[in-house]
């Protein structure tokens, strides 16, 4: 820049404009610093406030006793081994004995007696299977063992069946055949029950007090032999105990 065109500049620009004209921009300057200012602390406090709150839910996770987890985790295992005993006798879904609706949760197994003396386990599931179109009823079972100790499996192990009122939604049933109106399980009947109730205990991780009968969600007198002898009870409760592996 030469002098006579620093003289113009200084002619055009007096410096009472130049000073204003600094002054605004600095103005702009400072409302720009002043904007980046409360941005950040919005970004700041928004990221605080959600680490806080997710802190609280961790936090009253615990104070729960983890039921926020166990809530959310189910105790069936997604793909289930079955013993060689258990034979797959599945009934087609229906709405009178195979819902095919999920269970989410397995809480107690509950043990049940056929009520019709000296049937087979395959002419039970039969019964189910013909209610399908029959509709006489609604009942089912997930499981029916026979007088010689066979198994069959007729409602998978991870579907509600229509066997124990308002506990179908989150137990697996067990019905079992028997000679005579006493109820009473053949030995053969006797000994598989007690391998399979603790195979399924062992399944769900529960434990034989998580045995229950149709009796204990409704008072019906099933398994008839299991609600006269309380002994007989108790005694099959511990032989499923002393069963398990776990
Ligand atoms: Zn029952």
């Amino acid at each position: 820049m030469t002098n006579r065109e620093k003289v113009v500049f200084d002619y055009e620009f007096p410096p009472r404009v130049r000073k204003r004209r600094r002054r605004r921009g600095g103005y702009r300057v400072l409302l720009m610093l002043l904007l980046l200012v409360f941005l950040t602390g919005c970004a700041a406090g928004y990221g605080v406030a959600r680490l806080q709150s997710r802190d609280t839910v961790a936090r009253d996770d615990v104070k729960n006793n983890g039921l926020f987890f166990t809530e959310l985790k189910s105790n069936i295992p997604k793909s289930i081994d079955l013993p060689d005993y258990i034979i797959e006798d599945l009934l087609p879904i229906n709405e009178y004995s195979r819902c095919g609706d999920k269970l989410t949760q397995v809480n107690d197994i509950v043990i049940h007696y056929v009520g019709n003396p000296n049937t087979t386990a395959w002419q039970n599931v039969n019964y189910f299977r013909n209610l399908a179109t029959s509709g006489e009823t609604s009942a089912s079972s997930n499981l029916v063992v026979g007088m010689d100790g066979e198994v069959r499996l007729c409602v998978p192990l991870n579907e509600v069946a229509y066997c124990s009122n308002e506990r179908n939604h989150d137990t697996v049933s067990i019905e079992f055949c028997h000679p005579d109106e006493t109820g009473e399980p053949t030995e053969a009947t006797y000994e598989r029950l007690v391998s399979l109730t603790a195979w399924l205990c062992d399944l769900y991780g529960l434990d034989s007090e998580n045995v229950i009968r149709h009796y204990d969600v409704m008072g019906k007198e099933c398994p008839r032999y299991f609600v006269e002898n309380k002994d007989a009870w108790e005694q099959f409760k511990e032989d499923v105990k002393a069963e398990m592996k776990a």
